[in-house]
């Protein structure tokens, strides 16, 4: 397990420091930022939504190893993805971070995203892996809105 754990961290810290997916997106038709107080973690995500697919997501912004990795994470995972796969794809996550410490990850459907398990350990890391997807639910349904990981005390 800790050769797993060794592997998972180098996949965070590869993605923190290369980023993929990272830049500006011209051509996007939605768009949200993302802000986590309690880290100062804060990531503007653009998508072009194609019919019900995500044919192209980037992301920028400032934040901890965790938020970036994650952003960048989720963008390689949801790209080509329908609206309906990414919403099922952040409920897997979603549950994963949420699970009891030490529950092993589905990692048939969650692929390389199962990197972020051990986050489920740190309950104030939970809000920086999970920064991304918050947004990205806002980008979609709530477009330019703002996100916040504390919505019951910080509105936009
Ligand atoms: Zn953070």
């Amino acid at each position: 397990m800790s050769d797993l754990r060794d592997l998972y961290q180098e996949v965070i810290l590869d993605h923190n420091r290369r980023p993929r997916n990272f830049g500006p997106l011209e051509d996007a038709n939605r768009d949200a930022t993302g802000h986590n107080p309690l880290c100062g973690d804060r990531l503007t995500l653009r998508l072009r939504v194609e019919g019900d697919r995500i044919a192209e997501v980037r992301f920028e912004g400032q934040g901890c190893a965790i938020s970036k990795a994650s952003a960048s994470l989720m963008t390689d995972s949801i790209k080509g993805r329908t609206l309906a796969e990414a919403t099922a794809l952040f409920e897997h996550f979603h549950a994963m971070v949420m699970a009891p410490p030490g529950t092993p990850p589905d990692e048939p459907r969650l692929g390389k995203l199962a990197v972020l398990a051990g986050v489920a350990e740190f309950p104030t890391r939970v809000k920086c892996a999970t920064l991304a997807w918050h947004t990205l639910q806002a980008a979609l349904h709530e477009p330019g809105a703002v996100a916040s990981t504390e919505d019951e005390t910080e509105k936009p």
